[in-house]
């Protein structure tokens, strides 16, 4: 098998198909012919594999699900229109009314949307724990939990939970472990490893990396035995779908009827992204630590949050789990909105938007944006205050960045 950077730009695909071309064609179908009524009907009952409709299957799509299934060490991959559709595709696989989600509290916005909105509407409750106890984990499972959820790197609190020890309390339970890996990515942390059952990811951020296409992907990583799970109608799929019966209910049922499928051209832009990922997440880490430590020391600015850092909480994890490297976003004070304003709109390289893993560097003020519908109490319990910039480091000049973040500190100061 080769290495990480080697097959992110050559797995999945060999160029034999398509007169050779030697980077993945965009397949602009929606739908796929057969000369013979015989094979199509054959494929419909799934005794052939082959191509039917794009919001089952597509071939470019089918790259990238290969590609990122062997970059995460996973046994499959379905890729999505874009991150929350593959955490609702996973939670409606998995769920129906009655059942239970824990998850961590401190994890995306969206996602604490759709748990506890959402998917309550449907009968589906949530128990929000602290990410950073893996006993409260274990005293929330009743007879009605069907999935543990967490975050490699929370956001944005940057805390790191126990993957190993939050996946024994779910394996004792027999209940599936899902990882949201979109901070970490495969290039610097492979959750499966540690115990993960499902890995989730928000392709649009450090995987595109451009800024130029939405995108999700489901991961089954192969340590959950489905056979021997509490879901009767994935167990029911093993005798055909072997291992891959999870990924079967999804791509046959729930994947095919949520409507939640990539677009090819946006699936291209994925690809294109995981090239590049390894190289890009070396400097996305290296930038981010560098104005970490210049925060640190920055008069005016405190609270600098980043897993890099040697006196943050989570340091040693990030070192034992990230090889070293601390991700490429880190949050800061700057001691009031006024001040946190002040900064954000004095920044001219640094971007003010709603995303991460761009190649330019972008700040947010997460209590007016991405928490702004979070009632007070629960943004003060979350760490996020009104001070707070969420800094998401780009790849420029380190030295142009640091110098961008000098000269909108001291205009407020
Ligand atoms: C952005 C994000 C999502 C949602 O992904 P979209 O592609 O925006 O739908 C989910 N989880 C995490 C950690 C994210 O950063």
């Amino acid at each position: 098998m080769t290495k990480f950077e080697t097959s992110a730009i050559h797995s999945g695909w060999n160029g034999t198909a398509a007169g050779g071309a030697a980077s993945v064609p965009v397949y602009r179908a929606s739908s796929y012919q057969y000369d013979r009524a015989a094979k199509m009907a054959d494929v419909f009952a799934g005794k052939s594999a082959g191509y039917i409709y794009t919001r089952i299957a597509n071939p470019t799509t089918t790259v990238l699900e290969a590609r990122l299934s062997h970059l995460e060490d996973g046994i499959g991959c379905i890729v999505t229109a874009s991150g929350m559709a593959a955490i609702a595709s996973v939670a409606m696989g998995l769920l129906r009314a009655g059942d239970q989600i824990i998850a961590s509290s401190g994890i995306f916005a969206g996602t604490v949307s759709l748990f506890a909105h959402t998917l309550d509407r449907f009968g589906i409750k949530t128990v929000f724990v602290n990410a950073d106890s893996p006993e409260e984990f274990a005293e929330n499972v009743t007879d009605r939990t069907g999935l543990i959820f967490i975050e490699t790197i929370g956001n944005p609190q940057m805390n790191i939970p126990d993957v190993e020890r939050i996946s024994q309390v779910a394996r004792q339970a027999n209940i599936p472990l899902v990882v949201d890996n979109t901070a970490a990515t495969p290039a610097l942390f492979r959750p499966g490893q540690f115990g993960a059952d499902v890995v989730v990811h928000s392709t649009t951020k450090f995987i595109n990396g451009h800024g130029t296409a939405i995108g999700g992907a489901i991961i089954d990583t192969g340590n959950y035995s489905w056979a021997k799970g509490n879901f009767a109608d994935i167990a029911r799929r093993c005798g055909k779908a072997g291992a891959l019966a999870f990924l079967s209910h999804l791509r046959n049922q729930i994947y095919r009827d949520l409507g939640g499928c990539a677009s090819p051209g946006d699936s291209f832009a994925m690809l294109q992204g995981l090239e590049t990922l390894a190289m890009r997440m070396d400097r996305h880490c290296s930038n981010a630590a560098k104005l970490a430590a210049y925060l640190v020391e920055r008069k005016g600015i405190d609270r600098v949050t980043y897993p890099g850092l040697s006196h943050n909480q989570f340091y040693r994890r990030a070192e034992r789990y990230f090889g070293g490297r601390g991700g490429g976003v880190l949050t800061f004070n700057a001691g009031s909105r006024d001040k946190a304003f002040g900064i954000i709109d004095g920044l001219q390289t640094a971007k003010n938007l709603a995303n991460l893993g761009t190649p330019q560097t972008a700040v947010i003020h997460p209590a007016s944006t991405l928490f702004a519908d979070f009632p007070a109490a629960q943004r003060r319990q979350l760490g996020i205050d009104e001070g707070m910039i969420r800094v998401s480091a780009g790849l420029e000049n380190i030295d142009d960045i640091i110098n961008d973040f000098e000269l909108a500190i001291k205009s407020i100061m």
